[in-house]
């Protein structure tokens, strides 16, 4: 089968409602997407699956679900507004920006955002024969600078002057967890070591947004942050770091699609940060995920702008420190492209071609799909109603689908990922076989008879079985 391409997936996520430009009817917004229908479920479904690895699972975490606008000084703390910041060049001739160091990484020179504006003027210079607009194609750049990608709002702030006294959206959702640590401490069992959970908004003014829902302006990240005593990260961090790559896989991620990268510059005050990659389609091995080192980094800045004192108290010891931090940061619109793109399988059916989402049963966004044989008998759209209603009462995303013959309607829940179809034919109604109806199967395509009684139970257990 042919090599699967990002425009495969864009097109699926377009044409069965997964994912849609964001404003398409006014012509759409860069670096903003909507969710579909279906969409929403498999997003749902993966935000479920992490929650219940960090949360559920574990007795050591704390969910959280901070608000998105913060006191303008946590940005000043965490040094996003002074360092959150891309290299961009523009070009002469039709104004595009680029992001000199994702542009530099295409010609294969080694570049990250973490270099200083000088190092990669040094760069952009010596690479600059090689360097084209990717719109114009001219090779006729202006200087590099640092662009800060924080975007500011006049939330609470009547002057008409948004630079007068800026509120800034979240550079990046974790600063939520920095501001909650003293409270969850106060209020719950929590003792060090422990983490907290949170899927919250991120948004940055990236310079080009691109390659579909991979590079947004707008993002969900999924955060854990771990807080461990002075000095005691190495061995959890290494633990931390294999945990989420096994999490992958054991959802499903084939193992040759992922891999751990180290981070060659690190930002100051960093004792190690890992990206776990995944072989996105046309684009190749890309960031996923951050695990990051961030040492007492977070608390000890809160701690010092706020004038709130941070530290933690052992129980037992009466030890009192700033405790260190450990991180796991993934962008929800990466994690649903990594997924989308695993389970899309072209293969051959009887000599026909089919596209089959083979999406682990309990992330698939339609459960069941539940079709009467023939739309025009009155007797089995009936019997097809009721089971309908049974399912649906119990699975929730359920598809009534009486569109086509069978065999259309079968390659179209292929595609979204349908792990079962229930057809009500003639032999539901009479018979030996009364009360039994054909249930097919997504990955096999076999097709076995179950009696209607017996179905909430065999399909449920199917949804269990892959349940983690
Ligand atoms: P990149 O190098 O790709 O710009 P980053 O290193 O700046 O990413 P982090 O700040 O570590 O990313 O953010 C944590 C996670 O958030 C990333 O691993 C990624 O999954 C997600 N993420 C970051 N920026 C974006 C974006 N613009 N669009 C979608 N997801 C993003």
């Amino acid at each position: 089968m042919s090599e699967v391409k990002l425009e495969d997936i864009v097109s699926l996520c377009k044409r069965r409602g997964f994912i849609y430009q964001g404003s398409e009817i006014y012509g759409g917004m860069a670096g903003m997407y909507d969710y579909g229908p279906l969409g929403v479920e498999l997003l749902n479904n993966l935000k479920r699956a992490w929650w219940k690895e960090h949360v559920y699972d574990r007795d050591d975490f704390y969910g959280l679900d901070s608000a998105i606008f913060k006191e303008p000084k946590v940005w000043d703390a965490s040094g996003h507004t002074s360092g959150f910041a891309d290299p961009l060049a523009e070009c002469k001739k039709c104004n595009t920006r680029i992001r000199v160091d994702k542009e530099l990484e295409n010609i294969g020179v080694r570049a990250d955002e973490k270099m200083s504006e000088q190092q990669l003027q040094k760069l952009f210079d010596e690479n600059r024969d090689k360097l084209k607009c990717p719109k114009c194609g001219a090779k006729d750049f202006g200087p590099v600078r640092m662009f800060n990608l924080l975007v500011k709002t006049n939330m609470g702030d009547f002057s008409g002057d948004i630079e007068a006294a800026p509120v800034y959206l979240p550079g990046e959702a974790c600063q939520g967890i920095y501001l909650n640590f003293k409270n969850v401490v106060d209020t719950t069992p929590a003792k060090i070591p422990f983490g907290i959970a949170q899927i919250g908004k991120a948004f940055r003014n990236e310079i080009s947004p691109r390659n579909f829902i991979f590079r947004t302006r707008e993002m969900e990240q999924a955060d854990t942050q771990y807080f461990v005593p002075p000095h005691q990260n190495k061995e959890r961090y290494e633990k931390i770091k294999q945990d989420r790559l096994d999490w992958y896989a054991k959802m499903g991620i084939r193992q040759e699609n992922l891999r751990l990268k180290q981070h060659e510059n690190l930002v100051f005050y960093a004792a190690d940060a890992w990206d776990i990659e995944y072989n996105y389609p046309s684009l190749g091995f890309d960031e996923l995920e951050g695990v990051h080192d961030r040492t007492d980094y977070d608390l000890t800045q809160h701690s010092k702008f706020s004038g709130t004192d941070l530290s933690y108290t052992d129980p037992t010891s009466g030890e009192k420190y700033i405790p260190w931090i450990l991180e796991t940061s993934v962008g929800m619109g990466r994690m649903f492209l990594a997924f989308i793109s695993d389970a899309y399988t072209e293969d051959e059916i009887g000599g026909e071609k089919r596209v089959v989402l083979k999406l682990p049963k309990h992330l698939a966004p339609v459960k069941v799909s539940v079709s009467p044989l023939l739309k025009n008998k009155p007797e089995l759209v009936e019997k097809a109603r009721e089971v309908y209603t049974m399912l649906k009462k119990e699975f929730g995303t359920v598809m009534w689908d009486d569109n086509g013959n069978i065999g259309k309607r079968y390659r179209r829940q292929d595609e979204i990922g349908t792990p079962y179809c229930v057809v009500i034919d003639f032999e539901t109604l009479e018979g030996d076989t009364k009360g039994t109806v054909t249930v097919r199967d997504r990955d096999t395509t076999e097709q076995k008879r179950v009696k209607i009684t017996e179905l909430i139970s065999r399909l449920s257990g199917e949804f269990a079985l892959s349940q983690d």
